[in-house]
């Protein structure tokens, strides 16, 4: 029969400086299946060391080291793994019990890294925490069990996957006598019942004598082999257990997992979290103000129609002396016969000519015996289209003065009040009247225009009404004296309305071909995207900022958990957690880190989006500005796309932490205090 394992010339030094030091030396052993071997010696002469190599946690310097037909000391790291998994059950002097975890999590750990499902794996473990006598310990942690209890705990998880061979260091070490002696029987009723392979370091003669061999170690040597019992009779060994599928740690067990680890250290995770939450809020609370305020000037260039486009005369270029008082002569007027031929265009759909009054103008209003001051406004020309209204006009009554070659007078609420005090009635009552403008020019002359009322326009605006283009021209014409003054002066601008919004490029050609200055909304408006492209980049790189230092924290944090947790992670390796897997324990818990802090951002982002957005109505809503929408809009991409970058602060922060982490060497690993 195969013996189940055997050391050829087994040797293992270390460098200690510029010393070599032999731990082991000219090992030649081996042990058949089921036996029981006690390895005694004094402290330093190489016990640990010879179990770490048996268990795949260290590799021999030199010889050949051999279990169940494994070459160990030729195995690659994936093999060892795989021998730690599913051949070897380790037990600890100190239990090793990982202390957030209950007996019953201890024991089901090593299936969980072998991919089997909760239910089988509970049933299991409990099946076995029976067996060595805690079935009514199952949901204890382990600071709620005595020393002997933790070690029978320890004992079932190292058997639960059933492997074919039990390393125990010292297992006895840290418990009194008696209780070590229940141990130790309950080891020695494990070895028969299931045919294992056991080996006990031990430096105590008593416990030794439960073994059918006791091999004696002394300066790395073999000293002595005593065989105190026969070797039990092999006749009925189980077959060596297949070598289960290696499913791996689920995606399920490791967000379990790292739940369950940020609970730990509530405090510290939540302040790391904090600044990933103080970066996503400034990220998300910026980033929609922006969003917002671009959906809103976008929302109002629509309503003014990105269809208009605004041609005005080209000006001679400013080559003389700067003159304050000189008066820009345009090249050529815009002449009512420009005009014509724009709105003859196929591509053109109206075209509403602007005509400005000089400020200095003197008017006062009569009707009904009353006279009152009057302002002239909108010089843009006002109604659906004017480029000077950011919303259409809402109307009281009638009709606004609409486009093209208007006529007639609009009043604004306030006038439409004051005509009223004395009358009575209301705005409905005032469409249709005729009232009397009189302009009166600056050296004293005055002259008498009428005009009809066709409509009041809900505006404060004081004492203010609006003409139509057929009323300007009157006025400006016996202003200046000029009567031909459209011809000789023209109009100030000419907003020409594009059928639709692909036609404007048409009439833009048009207006450049007959050499006159043309705009369109549409120019404008991504213009103003860009800038307000910009100023988000901007504002979002504030955001960005914070959530780097997030990146560091959640850096720092991860290597206080991995020097707090190094010999949790050597227990987890000895257990046959792979290397990857360890990393993706690490990676989970950082990127929980930072996905917790980025949900938490996204909320009180949205929240404080909101904030700004209400302060920001009200104070429009008290400068008299209304109609405005959402100030503060988080669009999907903003939500996903900050949960990922939080995330990623986590992945980002939790790298190196976590590369750490997997690389430990299992065996300093286990020695770390
Ligand atoms: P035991 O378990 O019998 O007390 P060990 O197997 O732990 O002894 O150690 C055997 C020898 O190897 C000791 O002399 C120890 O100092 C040395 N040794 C163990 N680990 C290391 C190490 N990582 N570096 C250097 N020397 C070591
Ligand atoms: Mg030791």
């Amino acid at each position: 029969m195969d013996k189940a394992i055997q050391l050829l010339d087994v040797r293992r030094q270390y460098h200690l400086g510029s010393t070599d030091v032999n731990a082991l030396e000219n090992i030649n052993l081996e042990i058949d299946q089921g036996e029981f071997v006690a390895l005694v010696g004094p402290s330093g002469s190489g016990k640990s060391t010879l179990l770490h190599l048996l268990g795949g946690l260290d590799r021999p310097t030199s010889g050949e080291i051999y279990v169940r037909g494994l070459s160990l000391h030729t195995a690659n790291e994936e093999e060892l793994t795989g021998h730690r998994r599913h051949n070897t059950g380790f037990i600890f002097q100190t239990f090793n019990l990982l202390p957030t975890l209950t007996a019953l999590e201890n024991v089901t750990l090593p299936l969980m890294l072998g991919g089997v499902g909760i239910a089988e794996r509970n049933q299991r473990s409990t099946q076995l925490l029976e067996r060595v006598g805690l079935g009514d310990r199952l949901h204890h942690r382990p600071t709620e069990l005595s020393g002997g209890e933790q070690q029978r705990a320890a004992i079932a998880r190292a058997l639960v996957n059933e492997p074919q061979l039990i390393l125990a260091d010292e297992p006895t070490g840290n418990l009194d006598s008696s209780t070590g002696a229940d141990v130790m029987n309950l080891l020695r009723e494990l070895n028969s019942e299931r045919g294992v392979t056991l080996i006990v370091v031990t430096h105590d003669a008593e416990v030794a004598a439960y073994a059918d061999r006791i091999v004696h170690l002394r300066d790395g040597q073999i000293s002595q082999i005593e065989t105190t019992k026969a070797t039990p009779d092999q006749a009925e060994l189980p077959a060596p257990a297949e070598t289960p599928s290696n499913g791996g740690l689920s995606f399920r067990d490791l967000l379990r997992t790292s739940l369950s680890n940020l609970r730990r250290r509530p405090v510290r995770n939540v302040l790391t979290s904090a600044g990933v939450v103080i970066g996503i809020v400034t990220l998300v609370a910026m980033v929609s103000v922006g969003v917002g305020v671009q959906a809103e000037i976008n929302r109002n260039f629509q309503a003014l129609g990105l269809e208009n486009v605004f041609v005005s005369p080209a000006f001679p270029e400013e080559e003389d002396a700067f003159d304050p008082f000189g008066f820009a002569e345009p090249k050529a007027p815009l002449t009512p016969d420009i005009a014509v031929a724009f709105r003859e265009l196929p591509e053109v759909d109206s075209v509403t000519p602007v005509l400005s009054l000089p400020s200095n103008l003197e008017v006062s209003l009569t009707f009904d015996d009353q006279t009152l001051p009057l302002r002239l406004a909108g010089d843009f020309g006002r109604g659906p289209q004017g480029p000077g209204n950011l919303t259409p006009p809402e109307m009281l009554a009638g009709e606004p003065l609409g486009e093209g070659d208007t006529e007639s007078m609009v009043l604004l609420t306030d006038l439409a009040d004051q005509l009223l005090s004395e009358s009575g009635g209301d705005y409905a009552d005032l469409i249709g009247q005729m009232v009397t403008l009189t302009v009166r020019l600056p050296r004293g002359e005055t002259r008498d225009f009428t005009t009809t009322i066709i409509g009041v326009e809900d505006d404060r605006s004081f004492y203010s009404a609006d003409i139509g283009l057929q009323e300007r021209t009157e006025i400006k014409i016996w202003w200046f004296g000029r009567p031909d003054t459209l011809n000789t002066d023209g109009y100030d601008m000419l907003v020409v309305r594009a059928v639709n919004q692909s036609a404007v490029p048409a009439v833009l050609d048009v207006a450049e071909g007959l050499g006159l200055e043309a705009q369109s909304l549409g120019a404008v408006l991504e213009i103003a995207n860009r800038v307000l492209a910009v100023m988000q980049a901007l504002l979002g790189s504030v955001g960005g900022l914070a959530l780097l230092v997030a990146t560091l924290g959640v850096a720092n944090t991860m290597m206080m958990a991995i020097y707090e947790r190094t010999r949790e992670i050597g227990v987890l390796k000895a257990l046959g957690a792979r290397n990857k897997e360890v990393r993706r324990m690490f990676t989970a818990d950082a990127v929980l880190l930072g996905f917790i802090g980025g949900v938490v951002g996204l909320i009180l982002g949205t929240l404080l989006g909101r904030l700004v957005d209400w302060i920001g109505h009200l104070y429009l809503a008290n400068e008299g500005v209304t109609g405005i929408g959402p100030i503060s809009i988080v669009p999907p991409w903003l939500a996903i796309g900050s949960l990922v970058f939080a995330a990623f602060i986590g992945v980002l922060g939790g790298f190196y932490p976590a590369t750490r982490a997997a690389r430990l060497d299992p065996v300093v690993a286990l020695k770390h205090e």
